[in-house]
């Protein structure tokens, strides 16, 4: 038996989350199965903890969590043996296959890397789907050209999970950070994690009518989407590219197509979900060379299994600072 986060449906549809003794009959049929050690919390995962399943959700009961990093423990697939440490993001698992909010899971070995040398199983949740993510727009940054030297790169959701990893990976690689925050507390943590300049969430947050503003950024990792990518992108260098990869301020893009066209600008889209395994094996090797573990350790906030349905709806609020480390034993 082992403890998983289970959510459950009412009569309702409602679904709620709680901690479960389960059997390892009850897991889903795959080839690996693995003795997770750590979690964490993703502004999918907050989606995934709500009443509804935030649309991603196929059925229940449902074992949330779309990152795990752990050890295997049975595997009929030649790619791993028992006592390999790995580490899953993506592939809809915490979504529609059951995740990491346990302590085992069973999942496709296609679906797995190994664990990168140099990270524990700790430090790869502390770094998660977010962190994997902020590593792939700046890889995707600098397959376009970025370079240092050639003015501020901006992280937009600064203080977030993909925006703190960005920000700590961009400022060790030696570009000037400006990182745009909507909670001027955080100022001093992201300088620390190498910020050099602070951008208040509301300089951005407005919609303008003018297409093109002074040039001022060399690049971008976007986590914010909506009426702030559409700004941004006004603001950008010639030839520079935003990474967009998130939608914490919205969905929708009112922008013009004028900074595309007047000034080379690109809008790089970003997925970490169905990243080929090459250029994940890649994207982790980066991560262990250019993001200072000392600045990673700085971003986590610990946290167990019944932690998860409070830290679901503060991440959905924007509330929480940098990354969250889910210990499934603890
Ligand atoms: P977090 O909640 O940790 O970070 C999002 C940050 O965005 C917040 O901390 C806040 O930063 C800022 N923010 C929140 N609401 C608003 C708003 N209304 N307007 C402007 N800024 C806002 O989430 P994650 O870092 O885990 O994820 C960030 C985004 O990236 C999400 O949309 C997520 O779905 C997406 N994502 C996409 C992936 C992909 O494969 N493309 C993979 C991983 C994440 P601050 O307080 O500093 O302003």
């Amino acid at each position: 038996m082992f403890n998983a986060l289970v959510m459950s449906q009412d009569d309702e549809g409602t679904a709620s989350p709680e901690v479960k003794s389960l059997a390892l009959s009850d897991l889903p049929e795959a080839e690996v199965t693995v003795a997770v050690e750590y979690s964490t919390v993703n502004y999918k995962d907050g989606l995934c903890l709500s009443p509804k399943g935030g649309g991603l959700v196929r059925k229940y009961p449902h074992v949330p969590g779309i990152d795990f990093a752990g050890t295997v423990e049975e595997s009929s697939d030649d790619r791993y043996k028992p006592g390999d440490k790995v580490v899953l993001t993506g592939w809809r698992v915490g979504e529609a296959h059951w995740g990491g909010y346990a302590q085992k899971a069973r999942v496709k070995a296609d679906w797995l890397v190994p664990l990168p040398e140099g990270l524990s199983t700790s430090q790869a949740m502390a770094v998660g789907t977010a962190g994997f993510t902020a590593m792939l727009a700046v890889m995707a940054l600098e397959d376009h050209g970025l370079k240092t030297g050639h003015g501020p790169v901006l992280v937009t959701g600064a203080a977030g999970g993909v925006g703190s990893v960005a920000t700590a990976i961009l400022a060790n690689l030696g570009h000037e950070v400006a990182a745009v925050t909507g909670r001027p507390e955080t100022a001093d943590y992201l300088r620390s994690l190498g910020a050099t300049q602070i951008v208040p969430r509301e300089d951005l947050a407005e919609t303008t009518k003018r297409p093109l503003e002074s040039e001022t950024w060399a690049g971008c990792v976007d986590a914010v989407g909506g009426a702030m990518l559409a700004r941004v992108l006004g603001q950008m260098k010639y030839g520079a590219s935003v990474a967009a990869v998130g939608l914490a301020g919205g969905a929708a893009l009112p922008a013009t197509v004028v900074p595309f066209l007047l000034r080379g600008v690109n809008l790089l889209g970003i997925d970490s979900v169905l990243q080929p395994y090459d250029n994940r094996v890649r994207a982790w090797q980066r991560i262990a060379k250019d993001l200072p573990m000392d600045k990673l350790d700085a971003m986590v906030q610990p946290a167990t299994l019944s932690d998860l349905p409070k830290l679901g709806a503060d991440i959905l609020k924007g509330q929480v600072k940098g990354r969250v480390v889910v210990d499934v034993n603890g």
